[in-house]
């Protein structure tokens, strides 16, 4: 209770529609349509290459993680995560 998210029915069908849509549909890994993208033929057809290029966020994140890491024993390496933690001015 006390701060639960309150949704009506049309807004919890929405989000029922919503994840069944992305369990069918999205691909955990790069996030499009698995229909896409695990069609071979037609990713090499669409892209003919790719580029590396550097999330930011996940970068800092990275880091975050690394320096944790080195700091002591990490205990659930798959489990812990970052918190992004906004500059005040
Ligand atoms: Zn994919």
């Amino acid at each position: 209770m006390g701060d639960a998210v309150e949704w009506d029915e049309t807004e919890r069908e929405w989000m029922l529609a919503l994840q069944t849509y992305e369990a069918a549909h999205v691909c955990p890994v790069c996030g499009m349509d698995i229909d896409f993208c695990h069609d071979e033929a037609t990713v090499r057809q669409v892209f003919q290459r790719s580029d590396v290029t550097t999330c930011f966020v996940g970068e800092m994140r990275e880091k975050s993680m690394r320096a944790f890491a080195e700091s002591g024993e990490v205990v659930a390496p798959n489990s812990q995560t970052t918190k992004l933690i906004a500059t005040t001015e």
